[in-house]
């Protein structure tokens, strides 16, 4: 990563009227309250707000600012206190944050959970731009918590913090915008995990009781995930549930009451979860007593292999591409 040498630190913003700042646009554009260096050398207009920032620090991390000039809507002659004005078609929030991402590594620190509201407009525009180390950043925290391997979901679980800071509907937003920028390895993990939620949900969104915004699916995600349902089911009893079966027809010597016991409670625990499943379910240690240890050693291999199983099926759920993972 390189910032470069040159330790510029955010000057305190002053207050102008502005008044130069004459564009084609009907409002007077606005001056960013947290992207604007005074020793800046090219200002970015993304809508109605200007960014100053340093021509060399985004050459040096995006080849497509490298060649700043040749995109957007150069501003013709017009400088911003001597600066060359580039008028970018993004939206200013979105840049802010990418800026923001860029100058100041405390404002995005992939090692600390992230809201989904800054990762978004990184992964999208350091896409657009080539900035590859956000890039990779951004999506590495979306893998962390929609992982492409079955060890990755596992680890998920063990891990003490998020990746993503979680809120209802983060599942529908993470599908959504695994579509928006094509990020296949994403969608098994994030379409299985909106199809746990309830359908009315899936069906009528989550409504966020701050805001009353109603976060839906895509009706492309919706439609995915409605005819992903039965066959998840489906898949589950010849996974999840299997195993209970074939356990025991292999260990039916084993004349254990604790075993014919712990088979019922097996099959109960994981039929009782319908219409939603319970496949991908790690083995719970506290299962390890609900048989003796000859039937422990037949059915708890096979459980795993069965998990297994149903975890590379998942992108065939959702019509997509099969994964290595
Ligand atoms: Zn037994």
């Amino acid at each position: 990563m390189a910032l470069n040498g040159s330790n510029e630190r955010p000057t305190t913003r002053t207050r102008t009227d502005g008044s130069e700042d004459e564009h084609s646009s009907n409002a007077e554009p606005n001056r960013s309250s947290t992207v604007w260096y005074q020793d800046g050398s090219i200002v970015l207009q993304a809508a109605n707000t200007r960014f100053r920032v340093h021509h060399t620090i985004l050459a040096k991390n995006s080849p497509i600012f490298g060649d700043m000039m040749s995109i957007g809507e150069p501003g013709g002659d017009e400088n911003v206190e001597g600066c060359p004005l580039v008028v970018l078609h993004d939206s200013a929030e979105d840049l802010e944050t990418l800026l923001r991402a860029l100058y100041d590594r405390q404002y995005f620190d992939p090692r600390k959970t992230q809201p989904l509201s800054v990762i978004t407009p990184i992964l999208r525009l350091s896409k657009k731009y080539e900035i590859q180390y956000l890039y990779d950043d951004a999506l590495g925290i979306l893998t962390t918590e929609y992982p492409d391997t079955l060890k990755g979901w596992d680890e998920k679980f063990q891990r003490s913090v998020p990746a993503i800071t979680r809120y209802a509907g983060l599942s529908f937003d993470v599908a959504n915008l695994a579509r928006e920028l094509d990020l296949q390895s994403l969608l098994p993990c994030a379409l299985y995990r909106c199809l746990l939620q309830d359908l009315e949900r899936i069906l009528d969104g989550i409504t966020d009781p701050e805001t009353s915004h109603v976060l839906k699916l895509s009706p492309h995600n919706q439609r995915v995930v409605m005819l992903g349902l039965p066959k998840v089911m489906c898949w589950s009893m010849n996974t999840a549930c299997m195993w209970i079966g074939e356990g025991m027809q292999e260990m039916k010597q084993c004349n254990s009451k604790k075993c014919k016991r712990g088979f019922k409670g097996m099959s109960d625990y994981f039929r009782s979860a319908f219409p939603r499943s319970r496949a991908l379910h790690r083995w719970s240690s506290k299962w390890d007593h609900k048989f003796c240890e000859k039937c422990l050693e037949v059915v708890k291999p096979r459980y795993e292999e069965r998990r297994a199983h149903f975890w590379t099926q998942l992108p065939v759920y959702f019509d997509l591409a099969p994964s290595d993972g």
